[in-house]
């Protein structure tokens, strides 16, 4: 039975390793980016990620939780700065585990190829979906070419984020309902350093640090192995352009 996935982010690619551990199919797995591990900085769209229970439970079923856990730093709680150097921390009670989303997909990616021994699975890169056809199970994708190749399916899985084609393709079939929400907020990541010996500055490493400012705009800084701060600028989506962040 060949089973196709759309999209190798986190989902798709964990969901591969739980379809490979069955032993019983074909597995291909379409991205529309290219692969993350062969991809420059300047055009490494990611952000980091905080994993709790639930998630580090599916990567623990599948031998993987101490692997992802080695390029993710342990977080034991958040620390509120405000104004005149006063802040609040809160501590978690059990940790959690801080990861930059294209390091978890990379890692999940990795034990996925060493995993598949009998070479059942397929990652195609650079593949947009663009067509679902369910009563002739077949998928239509672009290519990085322009070039468009249409292939079959038995079953399918559509782990293509947030503004998923597949799911827009079943819209279109009986009884599917779908409600979705618009957030005012959008993001941008930034790096920084953790550890800056001239400005005296060194934010303790197993910590979620957070700044608010009075029109709502958060900084939070998660650190990261290396001693960088992987940072979500978060703020209303109107002040884009009116204040010129970015
Ligand atoms: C700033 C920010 C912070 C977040 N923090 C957290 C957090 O702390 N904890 C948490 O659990 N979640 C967090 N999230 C939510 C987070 O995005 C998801 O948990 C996680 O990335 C979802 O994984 P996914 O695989 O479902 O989707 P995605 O990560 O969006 O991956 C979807 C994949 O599908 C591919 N794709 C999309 N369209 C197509 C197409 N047409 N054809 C082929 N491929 C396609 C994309 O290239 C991508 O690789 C955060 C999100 C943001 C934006």
């Amino acid at each position: 039975m060949k089973v196709t996935i759309v999209g190798a982010g986190p989902a798709g690619s964990l969901l591969a390793h739980y379809l490979l551990r069955r032993g019983q199919y074909q597995i291909d797995i379409y991205d529309s980016r290219p692969d993350p591990r062969k991809i420059s900085f300047s055009k490494y769209r990611t952000f980091p990620l905080l994993l709790s229970e639930r998630g580090l439970n599916a990567l623990r079923n599948i031998g993987l939780e101490e692997a992802v856990k080695s390029h993710g730093i342990e977080n034991t709680g958040m620390i509120n700065y405000s104004k005149n150097s006063k802040f609040q921390e809160l501590h978690r009670r059990k940790p959690i585990l801080t990861i930059e989303r294209n390091t978890l997909v990379n890692t999940l990616l990795e034990k996925l190829e060493e995993k598949d021994k009998n070479r059942q699975v397929n990652i195609y890169f650079n593949s947009r979906c663009i067509g679902v056809y369910f009563r002739h199970k077949r998928l239509k994708f672009k290519k990085e070419t322009e070039e468009e190749i249409t292939v079959g399916y038995d079953l399918l899985f559509g782990a293509d984020g947030v503004r998923s084609v597949v799911r827009t393709h079943f819209l279109n079939t009986e009884r599917f309902e779908f409600e979705q929400t618009y957030l005012h907020e959008v993001y941008k990541t930034v790096y920084l350093s953790r550890v800056n010996d001239k400005l005296v500055i060194n934010l303790e490493p197993n910590k979620l640090h957070s700044w608010k400012l009075d029109d709502g705009t958060r900084l939070l800084a998660m650190p990261q192995p290396d001693n960088t701060l992987s940072c979500g600028l978060v703020f209303n989506h109107k002040k884009k352009s009116s204040n010129g962040y970015l």
